[in-house]
């Protein structure tokens, strides 16, 4: 079934309005009675049943609370290099289906497509779009976060992400020959794991010294060169398969 997002807590009665009440109504042809599967702002989901359809507003009624899709053990935040053409619509749609908490993208040396501020804010709106609908479509019962467009070093910078105890940042590059994603993954007990992924280009050596100096692990996905969206999602799942939020 798919899933609802009210962008408020989930009450006896909630009204969901504007454009998400255009689409339950106009769309999805809502009638009195149906029963819809809501997921509030807090994450929690429930079973709710269609009490009126207005316009530009659909009422529903709080019946119970349904249990939660396979809670995430670990959180997996992506960080993804900005890709050519659709390809970072893409990534950001397979990410939500993975199960990633959130995406930064980000602009690095190697990145060809170039955004201005305006640009870099529609783009990020647009994602963000992709990412809650991605996120119906699976039955997620929480959405991806799709951060501003960064860089290297804002995410460097960012205390959510970095230096935090119970984080481990995982830095998939192509020029690795050491340390393998395996045997990386298999020694992590980290709540939370950010997998850093470059774009068609892949990393200058300089940022690779960067993100290295950092403390971020460098692995390697293997010996061929995959495309960047190849790796995000390669990385992804891997990353989740270990962490047992594959499991049912
Ligand atoms: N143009 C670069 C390849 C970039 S691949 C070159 O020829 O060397 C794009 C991104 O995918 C990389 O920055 C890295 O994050 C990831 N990637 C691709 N293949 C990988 C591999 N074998 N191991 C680790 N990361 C890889």
């Amino acid at each position: 079934m798919r899933r609802l997002f009210y962008p408020g807590e989930l009450t006896p009665e909630i009204r969901i309005t504007g454009g998400d009440a255009h689409h339950l109504a106009r769309v999805m042809r809502a009638q009195l009675g149906d029963v819809h599967v809501v997921a509030g702002a807090d994450g929690r989901a429930a079973r709710m049943t269609v009490m009126a359809v207005a316009r530009d507003a659909v009422t529903l009624r709080l019946d119970s609370y349904v249990e939660d899709d396979a809670p995430a053990r670990a959180e997996v935040i992506l960080v993804q290099a900005l890709l050519k053409g659709e390809k970072t619509d893409f990534v950001v749609q397979k990410a939500v289906e993975l199960g990633a908490a959130a995406l930064h993208p980000i602009v690095t040396e190697h990145v060809v497509v170039r955004y201005d501020a305006k640009k870099a804010a529609a783009k990020t709106a647009r994602w963000q779009k992709i990412s809650d609908e991605a996120a119906k479509q699976c039955g997620r019962s929480s959405l991806m976060h799709v951060a501003p467009v960064g860089s290297i070093d804002s995410i460097l910078a960012d205390a959510a992400l970095f230096g935090r105890a119970d984080t481990a940042v995982i830095f998939c590059y192509e020029g690795e020959r050491m340390q393998s994603v395996r045997s990386v993954l298999r020694a992590v007990t980290a709540a939370r794991i950010v997998l850093i992924v470059g774009a068609e280009g892949g990393f200058s050596p300089s940022e690779a010294a960067r993100l290295s100096a950092a403390g971020t692990q460098p692995v390697s996905l293997g010996r061929r060169i995959l495309r960047a969206e190849t790796a995000a999602l390669a990385a992804l799942t891997v990353v989740q398969y270990e962490l047992g939020n594959l499991d049912v």
